[in-house]
């Protein structure tokens, strides 16, 4: 059975659902979305802490919000600072229904439990998805297809947009509990105790909930953690782990990958863009992933709706997008990237100076570190140097050398060229 649209999104997270959601209320242009949970709830992986970028900038309801906090504590052995980013937990399953409901509102015609399986691709243009669907297989033509299926890169990975055996790899698991929270605070702490190789974090989520989770890296969690190390016992040890918080009972799991690279990726070939962790669009110094996703959609609607208007959803229109990206934040990914590299190598030590110097940034420089849009000069001065820096420098600038030759190509590409290539 084939079906027709104008467009095809291939996933229901939050980058695939902010496209439909945009490009109905933008245009009359038919969406259908092809989510393969039988639920979009049931992509339940995310902690769902934001900014208010995501809150006022994509119009999101109070009712999806958990809780808001006033700031953000980092922590590592012998140091807290208290950052003043205020923030927002969101119920991230309720928050993806919100989002599907929206786009169906505009029209959008939101299908689950539909498992998109390879792109369909006549003389080098990819002109629809072929996907299962209670058992059958099936096809949708579209004028343009976007590849929205999160770190497995279900499209992006045949079509060679995104390798994701050449990227680096992070899990995370995260325990949602019933209990007591006394902090106002998203907490993280960068300790290899806690997390080897990463991360462990606390977030307020409404009245007597709290969500506390750990994450790490799996090459930095290689080298700073024991090799038969289980999530769970770190995560169970973190809550269990400070009298700023007390565990009754746990109400929910949420685990998942992160998968990421330099994110100077190939985003548009003829009848297609991806966005969202598709094509590496989360942070890789944090892992934040909703803002990126949800910006990146943002980004490739105002360009789809550019190569509608003019018939041509060929890689010359859809490019604009690609080249917005790497400008606005794959070169600030580039860096950040880096800097993650050695943050995640850092013994406790510098943990803590680390720590110590991210109190020390005024109002403004918090902001930036928020948005992610941090100067040189904010780079020096959060930066605990060390002579072992020395010999980590070959490996960062092989990073900074593939990441410069990926921009230089996408910048090159020529226009209308196959998906693949
Ligand atoms: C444990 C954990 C905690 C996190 N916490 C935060 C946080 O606090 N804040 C934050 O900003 N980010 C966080 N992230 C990252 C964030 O969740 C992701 O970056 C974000 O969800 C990416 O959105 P996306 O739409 O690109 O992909 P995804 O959310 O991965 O959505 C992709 C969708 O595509 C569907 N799909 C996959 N394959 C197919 C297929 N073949 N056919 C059809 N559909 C398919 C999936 O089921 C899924 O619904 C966290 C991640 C993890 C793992």
């Amino acid at each position: 059975m084939t079906g027709r649209a104008d467009v095809v999104v291939a996933g229901g997270g939050p980058a695939g659902l902010q496209f439909a959601r945009s490009m109905t209320g933008r245009s009359n242009r038919s969406v259908v979305v092809l989510e393969a949970n039988d639920a979009l709830s049931d992509n339940d992986k995310s902690t769902g802490g934001t900014f208010d970028r995501v809150i006022e900038g994509f119009d999101i309801p109070d009712s999806v919000v958990m809780d808001d906090c006033a700031d953000v504590v980092f922590e590592a052995p012998g140091a807290s600072e208290h950052l003043p980013i205020p923030g927002y937990v969101l119920d991230f399953p309720a928050f993806l229904e919100f989002l599907g409901e929206d786009a169906e509102a505009n029209g959008a015609d939101v299908r689950t439990g539909c498992r998109v399986t390879d792109p369909l691709v006549e003389d080098g243009r990819v002109v629809g998805v072929e996907y299962r669907e209670d058992g059958d297989e099936k096809r949708v033509r579209a004028d343009l297809v976007v590849e929205a299926t999160g770190p497995r890169a279900v499209l992006a990975g045949p079509l060679g947009m995104f390798d994701r055996t050449s990227a680096q790899r992070g899990i995370g698991k995260e325990y949602e509990m019933e209990g007591r929270y006394d902090l106002d605070s998203m907490l993280f702490r960068f300790d290899h105790e806690a997390a080897p190789g990463g991360y462990a974090w606390t977030f307020p989520a409404g009245d007597g909930v709290f969500k506390a989770g750990v994450c790490w890296i799996d090459d930095f969690h290689e080298r700073h953690g024991p090799d038969d190390a289980v999530i769970d016992d770190f995560v169970e040890r973190w809550v269990a782990a400070d009298d700023r918080w007390e565990a009754d009972e746990r109400r929910a799991v949420h685990a998942g990958e992160a998968v990421s690279n330099n994110s100077m990726n190939r985003r548009a070939v003829d009848g297609l863009v991806a966005v969202g962790d598709a094509v590496s669009s989360i942070n890789p110094l944090f892992g934040e992933g909703i803002r990126p996703g949800m910006e990146s959609a943002e980004m490739a609607v105002d360009v789809a709706l550019d190569a509608f208007a003019a018939g041509d959803t060929s890689r010359e229109r859809l490019a604009p997008y690609e080249r917005r990206w790497n400008d606005e934040k794959g070169l600030h990914w580039r860096v950040q990237r880096i800097v993650g590299e050695l943050l995640y190598d850092f013994d406790a030590d510098r943990q803590a100076r680390f720590v110590r110097k991210a109190g020390r940034m005024d109002r403004a420089g918090a902001r930036r570190l928020q948005q992610y849009e941090l100067s040189a000069r904010d780079y020096l001065s959060l930066y605990p140097f060390d002579p072992s820096d020395v010999g980590k420098l070959p490996r960062l600038l092989r990073h900074v050398r593939s990441a410069r030759d990926r921009l230089t190509a996408s910048r090159r590409s020529t226009p209308g060229s196959s998906p693949g290539r």
